[in-house]
């Protein structure tokens, strides 16, 4: 048997790290076995997906230096690569499925479902599809699809025992079958949902093994459902530990940087970065901590993966990589490296419209540019402080401000300018008086370019930290004033602010 693993990444936001630590894991596995990695876009959520989010997710996976053998923007035999591109395969095998009489079609409105969840709410029983579409009789499903009711497909589940799971990393996991719910596999549109699409597209691209991240186990009984109903070997499974922030919560850009944007534009080298991945929940026999790609190929085993939840720990990243930039690369490839970071063509194509009505000779540059160079920018809260608002004002609008960046899933100036916009608004500020407040949280003084633009070139992570950093510069916000915040931005968000 060829090993074949995948990364299935949704083009829905920022590569995540996350994604290059199971594509990491993914990829070390297969090398490890001869076998071949795959790279699949699941896009079937065609509101949230975006060519922009496929096009950053490769290009960090390749930054990183991880090579898929197939792909969608390689090709190969299993192809196309990319859900949306996959036609009418998904809604063919639901309609087997129908006819098999393992899954069946469901006329529930909106209406009606949040109508039964709500009657189960006040019940004090856990909302979940009730299966009442699949006690039709036939010829009523035949005659009310005939009159062109829309309808989705629905998985059949059974209504006793438990689903056994076997795990490569865990053993055997049980999940009684009342706890999985008769999943939508294909909606009133014709597109699958993520189970069908994912299940069919690993079968058909001779998936062997399933390294994904522990979130995914609540997924599993449906998925063994769709591969026995199908008559199809299911891949053997593996759940890696999710990433943690310090604090064990699940990794999460409110807490910590998680784009591996941010981490390339901080200046980090791509082999700390996957190097250190690697040793999320995995060590080299030998313990040795610095390691390469091909290090960690040729010791890989999943035998040597623990489940203990691996801290995501920037200090400990920072240490690697700085060992990384002393002893892992020579000084003429730490030249190259850092004029690619700090002034090669793309930084240059990036920051000279804004420098070039700016200055009269290079020494003048420095000022100007020095927001995008350092880690953080240097000033105390007296900085802030000195500004003019009150101290609950300034806090009140960085932490709305967080908030509002945190939610936006497209980054250009227009929706910096909204985020600040609506700050102002829900604390009846002026803009002038509050973007001063901004120019310090990114550059450190008032004395810098437009501060929009600079949010731009910093990009999504990178000013959110600097926001999230100002905030800690003043204090932070204790567990107390955070509830009241939320609450206060709630109401500002209904007041029909977005
Ligand atoms: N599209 C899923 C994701 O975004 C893939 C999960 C899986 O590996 O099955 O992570």
């Amino acid at each position: 048997m060829t090993v074949r693993t995948r990364i299935a990444p949704s083009p829905t936001g920022d590569p995540h790290v996350g994604t290059a630590y199971i594509a990491l894991f993914n990829l070390a596995f297969a090398r490890a076995h001869g076998g071949q990695f795959i790279l699949r876009i699941e896009d079937t959520d065609r509101e949230r997906s975006t060519p922009e989010s496929e096009i950053a997710i490769l290009s960090a996976l390749r930054w990183l230096g991880l090579e898929w053998d197939e792909g969608p923007d390689i090709g190969g035999p299993a192809g196309p690569y990319r859900q949306s591109e996959r036609g009418a395969l998904y809604a063919s095998h639901a309609h087997a499925l129908v006819e098999s009489g393992h899954a069946f079609h469901c006329f529930c409105t909106a209406q009606t479902l949040d109508q039964m969840r709500a009657e189960q709410q006040a019940a004090g029983v856990n909302p979940h599809y009730d299966g009442r579409c699949e006690r039709l009789a036939a010829a009523e499903v035949s005659q009310r699809l005939a009159q062109g009711e829309p309808s989705v497909i629905r998985l059949s589940v059974p209504n006793e025992g438990e689903c056994v799971l076997h795990d490569r990393l865990r053993g055997e996991i049980r999940i009684p079958w009342s706890q999985v719910d008769r999943q939508v596999l294909l909606k009133s549109d014709g597109m699958p949902t993520y189970h069908l699409a994912n299940v069919v597209d690993d079968h058909c691209m001779g998936i062997t093994h399933v390294i994904r991240g522990e979130e995914w186990i609540p997924s599993a009984p449906k998925h063994q459902l769709l591969y026995r109903y199908f008559g199809w070997e299911m891949p053997e499974l593996c759940h890696l530990p999710l990433l943690r922030n310090p604090d064990q919560s699940k990794l999460s850009k409110r807490k910590n940087p998680t784009s591996i944007l941010f981490y390339r534009d901080q200046g980090y080298l791509p082999e700390a970065l996957l190097n250190y991945l690697g040793r999320m929940g995995w060590s080299m026999p030998d313990e040795r901590e610095r390691f390469t790609l091909e290090d960690m190929i040729a010791a890989f085993t999943l035998d040597r993966v623990s489940l203990g939840g691996p801290i995501f720990d920037l200090d400990k990243l920072n240490w690697l990589n700085g060992e990384w930039l002393r002893h892992g690369l020579s000084d003429a490839e730490v030249l190259t490296r850092f004029m690619h970071w700090g002034f090669g063509p793309s930084f240059f194509e990036s920051t000279w419209p804004h420098l070039k009505t700016r200055i009269t000779t290079f020494g003048e540059a420095e000022p100007w540019l020095r927001p995008l160079w350092v880690t953080e920018p240097e000033y105390e809260a007296a900085a802030l402080h000195n500004v003019g608002l009150a101290p609950d004002v300034l806090i009140e609008g960085l932490q709305f401000l967080v908030w509002r960046l945190d939610a936006e899933r497209q980054w250009g100036r227009e929706q910096v300018m909204s985020a600040v916009q609506f700050v102002c608004t829900a604390l009846q500020l002026k803009l002038k008086d509050w973007m001063p407040v901004l120019f310090i949280a990114l550059s450190g003084s008032t004395h810098a370019m437009s501060a929009f633009d600079l949010a731009v070139l910093l990009g999504p992570d990178r000013t959110r930290a600097r926001v999230r950093l100002a905030l800690e510069r003043l204090g932070g916000v204790s567990k107390k004033a955070q509830k009241r915040l939320e609450k206060a931005y709630q109401v500002a968000c209904e007041s029909g602010q977005d």
